[in-house]
């Protein structure tokens, strides 16, 4: 049966572009799936109003989004300086810690405080500073007390408060700041479905977040960003210590050598599909379009790529928060998937080794409705039957029916599931119908069409997995 609609998820980054309900009703209705809010750039009181606003508009336009909260981890920024520093190839430059505005010292060279006390500790003389995404390139070449001195590599103008990147270094700090514990409170208060940890650098960063959200009653999931040389080494720990994955090509091409970036990107996506894990590719997947109503030949190549290599997601950043085209940029990716999708030939992926019995029966169940030429209904009330049958990536419709609100918007993000909210009733044959009913009234499926059920079903006294052959009415 082919599948009517896209499998590949839309995540958006929410930002001035697109903050307006006008917008956000027309990217809702365009198929958007999980809006997502960089706390890199976000206050709390804006935090709230978004949420809420986005909430508002997906109940008006009748089709619900999820919402994923992008909080900054152990991020590491120059302070402020008096006026923009045009840094010169060959300058001594400081890095300092403590002391205030930066500026010119005592022995006549120019410095910039960092926001980490560690940051003389973490570093060795050899080891690369790159400022500001990688523009401005700087080599330790001498360290005393606070002090981490430098030589300009690469020159380039310095900012106020800009983004450092310490390639290879082991950095000391916390995986969840104080900051981030504030943020993260603001999103549990509002009921948010995803929280994306940046700078994920092995899984026991992954374990104080998820006892964060534990101890604080949160059935939120956990997505890990991977962004630097330590998550690369650590990566099959860290995907199983999340609820999912995102590449973060903007950091990890800055922290790894950049002609690395499409192997490190197949081999997290073949990770996290092998782990049923979702798994999101993220950054300028569109850069152009912040700018031009089109994409480059070259980006509609890349968002292609991510696709056939079976993401669950690809995600818009600068393109839709302070680009001139969001809008187009979501049709531009519909286009893309669509045509992608229809490309894929292998009826489900034969390289998922599921040991359980359970997952077993449910790649059988994968199989069968191939063979049928079926869709499958699964009814789920933790995911994981959804989140499994999505990594086979089966060339079929999967509608998700769960009674379990939070997870109905959770599993927006899995490749190839449809997710329907729905009350479950006490007799199982009476869910069944009802969610037939709902597939036909709302022409998902129509009479005569075959479908696969996979559900647990009581047996006498004991409830089993079951996988049912049915047709509707
Ligand atoms: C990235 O680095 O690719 C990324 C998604 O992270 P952020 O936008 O938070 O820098």
């Amino acid at each position: 049966m082919e599948t009517a609609y896209r499998k590949t998820k839309i995540i958006f980054t929410i930002g001035p572009a697109t903050m307006d309900e006008a917008i956000l009703e027309k990217l809702i209705k365009e198929g958007v799936d999980i809006c997502r809010i960089n706390m890199a750039h976000a206050d709390h009181a804006w935090t709230r109003e978004i949420i809420q606003r986005v909430r508002k508009v997906c109940d008006r336009v009748g089709r619900q989004i999820a919402i994923m909260m992008d909080v900054k981890g152990p991020e590491i920024r120059t302070g402020d300086v008096p006026e923009t520093f045009e840094l010169v190839v060959g300058e001594t430059f400081d890095f300092t810690y403590g002391e205030g505005l930066g500026g010119v010292g005592e022995d006549g060279i120019r410095r910039v405080d960092v926001n980490y006390p560690g940051f003389a500790n973490d570093m060795s003389v050899g080891d690369t500073v790159l400022v500001d995404s990688g523009l401005i390139r700087l080599k330790v070449t001498n360290i005393e007390g606070h002090r981490v001195r430098t030589e300009v590599i690469i020159s380039g103008p310095l900012g106020n408060r800009r983004h450092i990147n310490l390639p290879g270094v082991r950095v000391n700090l916390p995986a969840l700041t104080k900051k981030d514990e504030g943020d993260v409170d603001v999103g549990i208060e509002e009921n948010i479905e995803f929280f994306a940890l940046s700078f994920v650098r092995e899984p026991a960063d992954l374990e104080i977040f998820h006892k964060y959200l534990n101890d604080r009653n949160s059935a939120a999931k956990i997505i890990a960003k991977i962004e630097d040389q330590q998550a690369i080494e650590n990566l099959e720990g860290i995907i199983k210590a999340s609820d999912g994955l995102m590449v973060a090509r903007g950091d990890l091409g800055i922290e790894c050598p950049f002609e690395d970036l499409p192997l490190i990107q197949s081999r997290a996506i073949n990770a996290c599909i092998q782990g049923t894990k979702p798994v999101i590719v993220a950054t300028h997947m569109l850069e152009s379009m912040i700018e031009s109503p089109i994409p480059t030949r070259a980006e509609v190549t890349d968002v292609s790529n991510a696709i056939r290599e079976q993401a669950d997601c690809v995600m818009l950043s600068g393109e839709t928060t302070v680009g001139k085209y969001p809008v187009e940029c979501v049709q531009t990716i519909n286009r893309i998937a669509y045509r992608m999708e229809k490309a894929e030939t292998l009826p489900i992926r034969d390289d998922i080794h599921l040991t359980l019995p359970k997952s077993k029966m449910l790649k059988s169940a994968a199989l069968l409705a191939a063979s049928l030429d079926a869709s499958i209904v699964v009814f789920t009330r933790a995911g994981l039957f959804a989140q499994k049958l999505s990594s086979l990536r089966p060339q079929l419709p999967i509608y998700a029916f769960t009674d379990n609100p939070v997870l109905f918007k959770q599993l927006l993000i899995m490749r190839g599931i449809e997710p329907f909210f729905m009350e479950f009733n006490h007799y199982h044959e009476m869910t069944i119908q009802s969610a037939f009913a709902l597939l036909k009234e709302y022409k998902w499926c129509k009479a005569g069409d075959p479908l696969v059920v996979v559900t647990k079903q009581y047996a006498g006294e004991n409830l089993i997995d079951s996988t049912q052959i049915r047709e509707l009415e």
